[in-house]
């Protein structure tokens, strides 16, 4: 992998995971500038919104696996079902505190929020334009930010 360009930047981003998504927007502009020159901070950056959509998706995979479960414990009645049914639920409540903390802790809604404002946007831009004159005007303007 390449070094980077600015290793001063580099070390503040790397303390902030990579994350300026928090930053006014006044003070963003070196720090975009850094990403748009740097291409070690660019992978760094991707690769740390990769493992922050991964946590989230495998806290929601997990949480629904121990809420079948307990759906499961619940139907089939087995012995010892109410040990069973708290070990579920325990699990169940254990994934869905990680997802929140990686949610709050991470940028990774942002990241969701950001990939799926460019669908739309790619979505949109295909319409003919007969039906993109007939999208209500607010929602034009979140989709394309004009
Ligand atoms: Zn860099």
């Amino acid at each position: 992998m390449s070094q980077c360009v600015e290793p001063i930047v580099g070390k503040i981003l790397a303390g902030w995971r990579y994350d300026i998504s928090g930053l006014a927007p006044e003070m963003r502009g070196d720090y975009e500038q850094h990403f748009a020159d740097c291409e070690h901070c660019r992978g760094r950056q991707k690769l740390h919104r990769i493992i922050d959509i991964s946590l989230i998706a495998l806290a929601s995979v997990s949480a629904a696996v121990f809420l079948l479960a307990f759906a499961v414990i619940r139907h089939f009645g087995p012995r010892h079902a109410f040990l069973l049914e708290v070990g579920a639920l325990g699990g169940f409540a254990l994934s869905a505190l990680i997802w929140l903390i990686v949610a709050i802790a991470t940028p990774a809604p942002m990241a969701v929020v950001d990939a799926a404002k460019l669908g739309a946007r790619h979505v949109h831009d295909r319409l003919p334009a007969e039906i993109r004159e007939r999208l209500p005007e607010d929602l034009r303007m979140k989709i394309t930010g004009s």
